[in-house]
């Protein structure tokens, strides 16, 4: 079937008043930046809809990476024709004889927004749907669960037929509300964390600590690979990767081991706290969720969070692993996250980490190190990298 445009709707957006204009304009900017490529495609909008008018480009193609975009709830490849009731009839005919397999029983669904159009949508969806079974052999019509519903949209720029809808990712367009870093290990839970904030509108940076030469080369890559991942919902990310051998070791030398993990997470929110506010971030998000692990309590998540003033968000906090996975199945991290990379955490293996830390003990076996210098000079010596949505070698293939 040859398409005309991918007609886009946005639920949640209509309904925030005076935002809506900038919401509306920043989802218009992803759609665009997402289609550069598509250089005949031309997206405009207009009365709470978006087009991507199509000129000869791949419906399919396009209409996945739309799939991908925060803002949009639905999307469908349309044909355009005439305002008039033949064209209507014969674009719904072609439409529903395309379909393979062909429907055995359909329904047409009629939206007049422009009422200059002189039918109402309840006499076009008759007349359309006599046309049908007039025309389409063997075809009936079923009004509750038909296999085939025919969308006809009367509006004022222009008519607009389509058979499919297609679930868009929902949530809101990033870049309307504002910025977080995300602490972004190697692991399956922190880029869904990343994702989950994506979705409500966030742009991200990401910081990751590494322990060269305990955690190899190939473990930093597959960061950038999991960043790169998450470019595809948001457009580029700005990587900060601090090295963290120091710190750690001094850590080992200084500190009690049952200890050593919750001084660790203590060190990389001080660090992350002043990248946040280098870069404008008003909050850090972690991959933490409750009782996942030994240092994911509640006690934990407070002595970790003692030290900083910033916000730390967990979205995934209440999540099941079962429930995190699925995700991260869903939005393609999974089969990077589990490549069996070391993580800067296996440096510390100990055998009964602490399960309810208190922050005055940590704070009393950090004494024993010098937190500013070690933090400063960790700051210091950590490099931005730019990680855009431009195709990347896969890890495995570089070793
Ligand atoms: P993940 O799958 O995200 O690694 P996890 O279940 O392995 O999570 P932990 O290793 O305990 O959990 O880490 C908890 C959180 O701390 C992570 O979700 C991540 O946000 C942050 N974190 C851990 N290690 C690093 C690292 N090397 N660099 C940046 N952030 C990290
Ligand atoms: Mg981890």
């Amino acid at each position: 079937m040859e398409y005309d445009a991918i007609l886009i709707r946005y639920g949640e957006l209509a309904l925030k008043g005076r935002n809506r204009e900038v919401f509306e304009e920043t989802l218009l900017r992803s759609v665009k930046s997402v289609l550069k490529e598509f250089r005949r495609c031309r997206v405009w909008r207009n009365y709470g809809r978006m087009y991507v008018e199509l000129n000869g480009e791949s419906a399919g193609e396009i209409s996945e990476r739309l799939q991908r975009i925060f803002g949009i709830t639905s999307l469908s490849p349309t044909i355009k024709v005439e305002a008039n009731e033949e064209a209507i009839k014969q674009g719904a005919e072609k439409l529903i004889t395309s379909m393979s397999p062909p429907p055995a029983t359909f329904r047409v669904e009629t939206r007049r927004a422009d009422k200059r159009f002189p039918l109402q949508s309840m006499e076009v969806s008759r007349l359309v749907g006599g046309h049908i079974l007039k025309n389409v052999p063997g075809i009936k019509v079923d009004l509750h669960q038909p296999q085939a519903t025919i969308s006809i949209e009367i509006r004022t720029e222009g008519t607009f037929l389509s058979t499919e809808t297609l679930p868009g990712a929902g949530g809101l367009p990033v870049g309307t509300a504002g910025k977080v870093l995300l602490l972004l290990s190697g692991g399956i839970d922190s880029p869904v964390a990343g994702w989950s904030m994506m979705k409500r509108g966030v742009t991200l940076e990401a910081v990751h600590f590494y322990s060269y030469p305990f955690t190899s080369e190939r473990s930093l890559e597959k960061v950038r690979d999991l960043a790169h991942k998450l470019t595809k919902w948001g457009g580029s990310i700005n990587l900060h990767v601090v090295p963290f051998t120091e710190i750690q070791t001094s850590i080992r030398e200084h500190c009690p081991e049952d200890y050593t993990i919750t001084i660790m997470r203590r060190f990389m929110m001080r660090i992350a706290e002043r990248i946040a506010a280098k870069t404008g971030a008003l909050a850090l998000a972690t991959g933490e969720s409750l009782g996942q692990v030994a240092s994911q309590t509640l006690e934990s998540m407070n002595t970790i969070n003692s030290v900083v003033n910033i916000p730390i968000l967990r979205p995934l906090v209440a999540s099941d692993k079962t429930e995190i996975t699925e995700i991260a199945k869903r939005i393609d991290t999974f089969e990077l996250s589990i490549l069996p990379y070391e993580d800067c955490c296996t440096i510390f293996t100990p055998k009964n980490p602490v399960t309810r830390p208190r922050p005055e003990m940590a704070g009393r076996y950090e004494e024993k190190l010098d937190i500013e210098n070690l933090v400063s000079r960790a700051v210091e010596q950590t490099a931005v990298e730019v990680i855009t949505t431009q195709p990347r070698g896969a890890v495995a293939d570089l070793f």
